[in-house]
């Protein structure tokens, strides 16, 4: 097989944890760009990431609650799109539902850091740098500056706590983007900090330069991974309970004879 679309011209780390989960489900979504129907969950993330986009873009001093929570409306317009209102099957009764936990996380947020004192370098920052020959490209929801001096990105989770045994894969993705920063502005971020905002909690790693260029290594090789299997018209699949569960693709996947287990 050829792909009549071209290969993406660089590697987010969203996209690379999807390869790294599944080359096939990277085939649908990077290279064919089958549509993903809008999920609940995601919805529910993307609607709390504009509310703090807009908050922490603003002065200091108007970071306040009331701030946030007249910024809901925007959101509504915004993320509750048609399709978004379609896939959702959305009524009157399940957006009020949507409605009512983002601004209980907005809410838990306020809990957790007061926003008028964060010093920050941007939010929702774009950035893009080949390393290794590696093309990457990302956004970071915010990038801090410390009472010390350094940079610490600030990645909002809108979903349940990692495992208390956390491993690596946790901070992989903002690993990577430790790396982009690094190439980008010329000052690797000391920290990482995860704000699981609906639960209240913060966990926090230092970012060493081993971890940074075992990120980039990694990328690199998925990289050419990618180049590869686009080259031969064909990204393997690896069908597993765990990671079909999370697929918008199950369907599809079946359809080219894959065995896709039920969930
Ligand atoms: S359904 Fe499973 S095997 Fe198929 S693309 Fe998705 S994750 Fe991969």
């Amino acid at each position: 097989m050829t792909f009549s679309q071209a290969l993406p011209k660089s590697l987010s780390p969203s996209r690379l944890q999807d390869f790294q989960a599944c080359p096939r489900r990277y085939q649908y979504a990077s290279v064919e760009r089958l549509p993903q129907p809008a999920s609940y969950a995601a919805t529910k993330g993307r609607f709390v990431h504009h509310v703090f986009e807009k908050l922490l873009a603003a002065d200091a001093a108007e970071r306040t609650r009331d701030r946030a929570l007249s910024l809901v409306p925007d959101a509504v317009t915004h993320v509750l799109d048609e399709g978004v209102r379609r896939d959702l099957n959305l009524d009157e009764a399940s957006e009020t539902a949507l409605i009512d936990e983002a601004t209980a996380i907005i809410d838990t947020y306020f809990t957790m850091e007061d926003p008028s004192h964060v010093v920050h370098e941007g939010v929702e920052l774009r950035l893009a740098a080949t390393i290794e020959s590696t093309p990457l490209f990302g956004i970071l929801d915010r990038l801090d500056r410390d009472e010390a001096g350094d940079l610490v990105i600030v990645d909002y989770k809108t979903g349940g706590l990692p495992n208390r045994d956390y491993d690596a894969k946790t901070f992989a993705n903002t690993e990577l983007y430790a790396a982009l920063c690094e190439a980008k502005l010329g000052e690797r971020p000391r920290r990482i900090r995860l704000m699981y905002v609906a639960k209240g909690e913060t966990i926090e790693r230092p970012v060493t330069e081993v971890v940074a260029r075992a990120r980039v290594a990694s990328a690199a090789s998925a990289w050419e991974r990618i180049k590869l299997f686009y080259d031969e018209g064909a990204f393997p699949a690896r069908p597993s309970r765990n990671t079909c569960r999370f697929c918008a693709y199950t369907e599809t996947c079946r359809a080219s004879g894959v065995p896709v287990p039920e969930v």
